[in-house]
């Protein structure tokens, strides 16, 4: 891994410990699986994925970049964690449109294919980098004029803190301890001011509600915790 990238290897490190159970859907990436069909529904709901040309950043083992492949697209998954992309090449192996995996960061595919993707995805991924302005400008260069952008973090609130850290890695022990820190999480205003810098326009922000007695998640308006983002570059 390179320094000069924007990338912080003590947290791919995270992800690379959790690699091999990446698909096991009680194991440490259990809320991906459960928020998968939520975030799914929320993409489809804002555009169309038929005949578009997807790319997930930050893809892991490929939990969501599967489930796009699904709509017949072009689907690329890049990421930083060699072991969680090898884990993504395997499990996609036995699909009829499998898709096209690399290790690389959103920066630097910015360089080689600019304006090319109708869709982008980086979902849980943000609060992992060291600088996720950046992520937010490679994503506008990546994006084709009147393409969209789909994001989702985890804000920055005492209710965040309580939820995301306490109740999900120390009480609930849904995630390995430490696989958040606080001061990485983003406030959706702070979110929509990089992608406004980027001429990204905020089209539909939801919130992803836990219901903590029958551990289940829901689309709402509640953006405290988790949350979901729908931006649109402008059409030249
Ligand atoms: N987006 C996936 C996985 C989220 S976990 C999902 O929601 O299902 C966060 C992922 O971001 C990990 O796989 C980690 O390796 C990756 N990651 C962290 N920093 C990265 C960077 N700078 N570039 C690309 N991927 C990165």
């Amino acid at each position: 891994m390179n320094n000069r990238l924007n990338v912080d290897p003590a947290e791919v490190q995270k992800f690379e410990e959790m690699a091999v159970d990446w698909w096991d859907k009680s194991g440490p990436c259990k809320p991906l699986h459960d928020l998968n069909p939520l975030r799914l529904a929320f993409i489809q709901t804002h555009c169309s994925l038929s005949q578009s040309h997807v790319l997930d950043i930050g893809c892991g083992g490929g939990i969501l970049t599967e489930a796009l492949c699904q709509f017949g697209p072009s689907v690329w998954g890049v990421d930083q964690s060699e072991k969680a992309l090898n884990i993504a090449k395997d499990h996609a192996k036995m699909l009829k449109n499998p898709p096209h995996y690399e290790l690389t960061t959103a920066e630097t595919l910015a360089k080689q294919y600019p304006h090319s993707f109708d869709v982008i995805t980086c979902m849980e991924m943000l609060e992992h980098v060291p600088d996720p302005l950046s992520v937010i400008e490679a994503c506008a260069n990546l994006l084709k004029p009147g393409g969209h952008l789909f994001l989702s973090t985890i804000n920055r609130t005492p209710k965040a803190f309580l939820f995301a850290i306490v109740g999900a890695e120390y009480v609930m022990k849904l995630l390995p301890k430490g696989t958040h820190e606080y001061e990485r999480f983003i406030r959706p205003s702070e979110l929509a001011a990089w992608c406004t810098q980027k001429q990204l326009t905020l089209k539909h922000i939801k919130g992803i509600s836990y219901h903590v007695f029958n551990q289940s998640y829901s689309l709402s308006q509640d953006v405290s915790v988790n949350y979901l983002m729908h931006l649109e570059k402008a059409s030249e």
